[in-house]
């Protein structure tokens, strides 16, 4: 039977190449992400954080370890759960499981409806639009967190993106020459506008296998995924990558490990104004969720 690499006890987790016994594991986990934190220095004292929190086990993970932290790095936290009006995406369990995580973990709840919020029905401007409706919601998404964070005094979001997500989008931007975006895939990207919230990223060294496992030891329930995602489940870059990492299990993490280090310099961006409609910062006149009720 292996090892674990640390405590050389029986291992009963094998995560990418090492294995580890379950106590470990944990500990290893809570370093790394603790690593992170103080090497960019994603969290501040009286930060006030919100945590975007879509019950899956990469949101809950942050949210969970995340809380952990709290007093040692004397911040405060929120979760905020988007109800993005899909009920295969968001519905009444998936936030009554989120609801539940923050009553047990001390931890205030945000609820947010886009319908009520925006006034915007994201299943009836796909249809109209012709636009897939992941890509309209993830636009959505973003705006309203922003927005939601902004308005409630949070200083600073962080969101569950680990590094399988961080070199997906890595190479589909990249393939799309979209390289203003690649530049902004770092574990922090701070305010450049005051209407900005700052991002963080504090599971960006964290592989998905990783977050599972955490979740799984710790009992966090987590909400199943939606039938919107099977799209990108399936998605050909997604296979590519796995076949690298049957071959070469390091790779995410020391592709992640390098990106932090690199700058990617992009042509001037485009400056960033106040959406004439509603005032949220865009590049351009009219911002996109805007653009989307017209
Ligand atoms: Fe939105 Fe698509 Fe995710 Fe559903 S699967 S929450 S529609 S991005
Ligand atoms: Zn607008």
């Amino acid at each position: 039977m292996a090892k674990c690499v640390s405590c050389k006890k029986s291992a009963q987790i094998k995560i990418a190449f090492a294995p580890f016994c379950e106590s470990c594991f944990l500990k290893h986990y809570q370093n790394r992400v603790e690593r992170l934190i103080k090497k960019f220095k994603l969290i501040k004292e009286k930060d006030k954080i919100l945590v975007a929190v879509s019950g899956g086990k990469d949101s809950m993970s942050c949210a969970h370890v995340l809380s952990k932290f709290r007093q040692r790095f004397k911040f405060e936290m929120g979760v905020l759960h988007i109800d993005v009006g899909v009920s295969d995406c968001t519905n009444e369990n998936t936030e009554n499981i989120i609801r539940d995580f923050c009553n047990e973990y001390k931890v205030p709840f945000y609820l947010l409806k886009i319908k009520e919020y925006l006034g915007l029905d994201i299943k009836e401007v796909s249809k109209k639009i012709r636009r897939p409706i992941c890509s309209i919601c993830g636009m959505v998404k973003r705006y309203a967190l922003n927005k939601f964070a902004r308005e409630n005094g949070f200083n600073k979001i962080a969101t569950g993106h680990c590094a399988d997500d961080i070199t997906l989008l890595f190479f589909k931007n990249w393939f799309s020459y979209y390289f203003d975006w690649i530049a902004k895939f770092k574990p922090i990207m701070p305010s450049n506008h005051p209407k900005i919230v700052t991002r963080i990223r504090p599971l960006f060294e964290c592989l998905e296998e990783e977050n599972l496992t955490y979740v799984k030891l710790n009992k966090i329930k987590i909400a199943g995924c939606s039938k919107y995602s099977y799209s990108v489940r399936k998605d050909k870059l997604k296979e590519i990558l796995k076949l690298i990492d049957s071959k070469k299990p390091d790779f995410k993490i020391n592709f992640v490990r390098a990106l932090e280090r690199v700058e990617i310099k992009v042509k001037e961006p485009d400056s960033i104004k106040e959406c004439i409609k509603c005032g949220e910062p865009t590049d351009k006149e009219i911002c996109g969720v805007c653009r989307l009720k017209m």
